[in-house]
């Protein structure tokens, strides 16, 4: 299945177009590191299909979804950040502080994070 965007970034790294540092994948999903990281642990967390945000996600796809958050705990526990704790984000439009728009969610940790984030 080519679901692919051609001048979407992510789109190019799923399909290894581009290089990235891989850190884990399977049929729906890719996580690879992020090139500027945040935090000691900072893995982007991208389907595979191409998905331009949150606010395009369709009951279809609720398995894609599904299937991230599950991921992003067992990259958590591999990764050995699950017993302190981590955070799973989606930066969705332009207030929300989206870039790249290829649906992705930021895996952070390794370091105890502030909030509010304002
Ligand atoms: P967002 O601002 O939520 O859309 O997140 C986009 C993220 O992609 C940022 O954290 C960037 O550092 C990251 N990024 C941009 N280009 C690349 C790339 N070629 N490889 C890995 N991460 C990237
Ligand atoms: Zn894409």
């Amino acid at each position: 299945m080519d679901t692919g965007v051609p001048e979407c970034l992510f789109c190019k790294i799923v399909s290894k177009q581009l290089n990235a540092k891989i850190i884990y994948e399977d049929h729906l999903l890719m996580a690879i590191e992020d090139i500027n990281p945040v935090a000691p642990v900072h893995v982007l967390i991208i389907p595979r299909e191409h998905i331009g945000s949150l606010n395009a996600v369709n009951e279809d796809q609720l398995h894609i979804l599904g299937h991230i958050q599950v991921a992003a705990s067992r990259i958590a526990d591999q990764l050995g950040i699950a017993a302190n704790g981590y955070r799973l984000v989606n930066n969705c439009g332009e207030w929300g502080g989206q870039t790249i728009y290829h649906l992705h969610y930021h895996l952070i940790g390794g370091v105890k994070l502030g909030w509010p984030p304002l």
